[in-house]
């Protein structure tokens, strides 16, 4: 691992989770995001020694465990590193068996506890609104962008970088995963919308080895593939179809393979386009024989 300069003071170091770092002359830095365990926080430590910076605050854009897991450690490397997250993914990061709860509708079997969806609990010490944010003497803003969880927060340093978590998926991102992982459509396409008027030089999704430079084409796919995934629902759902049945079939359509993990995620992201559809009239749902089928209409 290292440290990648993007412009002036910001920089990330690239990982599975990309980590921003933003430094000031004093020494001490900002960092957004972790990363998924232990051995990313030691990287990250030895990354940050290298070039003799000390972490003073760590923001999470959300409370996924592959952009917090690795925050215990940093705590106990840094004493005196402060945590920051929104209130509603505080929720996620201090019950660490609330993202699986939530996922799979009620306490998981061991099996879906995985390091993706599973990380140690973390107490978040301040908790942040967007807006404004002073650190390190510095302005650095803190935006909303809801669609993939609901108190997604984005970060705007002082040199226009904004780091977007998971609010915005690269094009090698979003071609990995056909279904995006998102809780709420129309929160996301209004995110996107949001993300389209900042004022930014660059942007750094927190997966993907590529600084972005050109924003709206990046912003365009997003809504085209929430637009497609949409599309190819409605069409499937010509025959009414369980969310289970919908999920295998667009599985086969967009040759999606899954695990455990990988099907309750898929199949919660299935359930945030099944809500938008329903709630802008396009399908309708009904229970027959103990089944729930959903069907365009
Ligand atoms: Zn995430």
């Amino acid at each position: 691992m290292e440290l990648v300069k993007i412009h002036g003071h910001t920089y990330y170091i690239p990982g599975a989770t990309n980590t921003g770092v933003f430094t000031t002359k004093s020494g001490y830095c900002v960092l957004i995001d972790s990363g998924i365990n232990n051995t990313v926080a030691h990287k990250i430590s030895k990354v940050l020694a290298e070039k003799g910076l000390k972490p003073r605050y760590l923001l999470t854009t959300h409370g996924h465990a592959d952009h917090f897991g690795a925050h215990n450690l940093l705590k106990e490397l840094y004493p005196g590193l402060e945590i920051l997250a929104s209130p509603g993914e505080k929720v996620y990061m201090e019950n660490n068996l609330q993202a699986t709860t939530t996922l799979y509708g009620a306490v998981p079997y061991d099996e879906i506890k995985v390091p993706l969806l599973f990380a140690r609990s973390t107490a978040v010490d301040i908790t942040i609104a967007p807006g404004p944010l002073k650190l390190l003497d510095q302005h650095l803003e803190a935006i909303a962008t809801p669609g993939h969880t609901a108190g997604h927060l984005a970060f705007l340093t002082p040199d226009g970088v904004l780091f977007s978590g998971d609010a915005v998926f690269d094009q090698g991102i979003l071609a990995k995963y056909p279904l995006p992982f998102l809780l709420d459509i129309k929160a996301e396409l209004a995110t996107l919308d949001v993300i389209a008027g900042l004022e930014i030089k660059y942007l750094l999704p927190a997966h993907g080895q590529e600084v972005i430079t050109e924003v709206d084409p990046v912003l365009e796919a997003n809504r085209r593939q929430i637009a497609s995934c949409l599309d190819i629902i409605v069409e499937l759902l010509s025959q009414p179809l369980t969310r289970e049945d919908l999920l295998a079939q667009v599985a086969i359509l967009e040759d999606i393979t899954m695990d455990i993990p990988q099907y309750f995620l898929n199949l919660s992201s299935l359930s945030a386009f099944l809500s938008y559809l329903k709630d802008e009239g396009r399908i309708s749902c009904s229970v027959e024989n103990g089944k729930l089928y959903f069907f365009a209409i």
